[in-house]
């Protein structure tokens, strides 16, 4: 990612991209720059320094509501199919796109479950464990949440064909959106790594998908070069409208705790998109004076993929108020190209080590007063377990949240009378072959074997009786 300082040449640039509406627009994540764009250009970088971009509003200027209450008068509207959305029932909460454009296929239909015998795993008092469950989707994960936003902005731009890189999520999300509004879908999977639920899903959907002879990052790196190359919508997580439709997820989480906020989010972290839309959900809604407290924001790493703790807790990056240490994080991802180093977890939907949204996830974990932690996949592997014995289940990547949930109760980060929601980001038949290894190897502590026996019917209620 290139960065610092603006040439003139870049300012002239900065002038071909003026801000057309100045309700709403891009803006440059990089403080040295903060060139911004109009709204309706469909860039993905900051033309000028290479940064992210933020969508942003002037509130005063819009209409916004003065407290989150008021979105419940939605509930009783919901067979306008914008109530009804998960995400655009809170539309002037991400007031990029007007109306007519908005894209729509019922995402957002979750559930905040209060689970004890989650909590009583990590060591949480009673009421205290929430799960939200975006496996509920369309698609069976949150991603839909963003790609509502992206193919919306994507509408308003007049684009024809979206494209992506994928771990499996995005890439099944995008297909099911790309073809409910009429637009071709492309999408780029590593070869091997993809649980074959997400597969299944691309392919049902009618994406064109590309399987590239490497892992995830260099599905990114590709995707980006051939997006700008033939003028394609990128829809990853750096287009900055899938962000947008992901801070709902927490206006969802605030809605079914009666609009209290809790003491902490606990999020699994791969390309660090959900991070970032939470922190920027919660940096907006404190500056309109709709929620006075903001939880802290622990996000989890697999040990396998620990980009982020690495960056973040051992080697002290900070946000900085937009000065990043852009020399450490670059030399970093260098040592990592050096060594050719590959993440490697069961959790695949977080086995990425080059972040895309690095820096606006350290902006939030700066809004959030955040932690970052790493668990291993025989972790990951028991939260699942408990997750599915009482809770909703989920695929392997979510439960890293409660698994990390755990590991701050043990350090003592988390206190057990704190309240705690943990985003299981995906759906639990994702990924059927990772549950079904789990439960028939005996020897794991919360593993369900099954149990054979001769086909004889004394011997079956024997086994019923036990
Ligand atoms: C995409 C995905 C993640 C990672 O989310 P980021 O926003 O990329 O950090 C985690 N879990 C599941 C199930 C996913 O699909
Ligand atoms: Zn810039």
């Amino acid at each position: 990612m290139k960065n610092t300082s603006v040439s003139t040449g870049e300012a002239h640039l900065k002038e071909m991209f003026r801000v057309s509406d100045n309700l709403r627009y891009q803006q440059c994540l990089n403080n040295k720059c903060q060139a911004t764009f109009g709204i309706e250009q469909a860039l993905f970088s900051c033309p000028a320094c290479g940064d992210l971009l933020d969508a942003r509003y002037n509130w005063d200027k819009l209409d916004v509501p003065d407290s989150l209450s008021w979105f419940e008068k939605r509930w009783a509207t919901r067979n306008n199919p914008l109530d009804f959305s998960g995400v655009w029932r809170f539309r002037e909460l991400l007031p990029f796109c007007d109306e007519q454009y908005c894209v729509t296929i019922g995402e957002g239909q979750t559930l905040l479950q209060q689970n004890d015998g989650v909590g009583n795993y990590v060591d949480i008092a009673a009421g205290k464990v929430y799960l939200q469950y975006e496996g509920m989707n369309p698609s069976g994960s949150f991603k839909d949440n963003g790609m509502t936003g992206a193919f919306s902005h994507a509408k308003m731009v007049g684009a024809k064909h979206a494209i992506c890189a994928s771990t499996g999520n995005t890439s099944a999300s995008l297909a099911l959106y790309a073809h409910s509004c009429g637009m071709k879908g492309s999408v780029f999977i590593g070869s091997g790594r993809i649980a074959y639920g997400k597969l299944s899903q691309a392919l049902d959907y009618g994406a064109r998908t590309i399987q590239v002879k490497g892992d995830f990052d260099d599905c990114m790196r590709q995707v980006k070069e051939v997006a700008a190359r033939e003028k394609l919508y990128l829809v990853n997580s750096l287009n900055p409208f899938r962000l947008e439709g992901q801070k709902t997820i927490m206006f969802r989480v605030l809605e079914k705790l009666n609009w209290q906020v809790p003491d902490w989010i606990i999020v699994p972290g791969g390309n660090l998109g959900n991070s970032s839309a939470f922190g920027k959900a919660f940096m907006e809604l404190k500056e309109l004076g709709l929620i006075d407290k903001i939880p802290r924001l622990a996000i989890i790493n697999a040990t396998g993929a620990n980009t982020l703790f690495d960056l973040y807790e051992n080697i002290g990056v900070r946000f900085n108020g937009g000065d990043v240490d852009n020399e450490t994080i670059d030399a970093y991802f260098a040592k990592l190209d050096a060594e050719n180093y590959r993440p490697k977890t069961i959790a695949t939907a977080i086995e990425i080590s080059r972040p895309v949204n690095l820096k606006k996830c350290l902006r939030a974990l700066e809004v959030c007063n955040g932690v970052v932690r790493e668990v291993s996949d025989e972790d990951i592997l028991h939260a699942k377990a408990i997750i599915g014995k009482h809770g909703l289940g989920c695929e392997p990547a979510s439960a890293a949240s409660v698994a990390g949930l755990k590991r701050l109760r043990e350090q003592g980060i988390i206190d057990t009378n704190e309240s705690a929601v943990c985003i299981l980001t995906g759906h639990q038949l994702k990924d059927p072959s990772v549950t079904v290894n789990y439960h028939i190897e005996a020897e794991t502590t919360f593993s369900n074997k099954p149990i054979e026996v001769e086909n004889d019917i004394d011997a079956i209620i024997e086994k019923l009786r036990h």
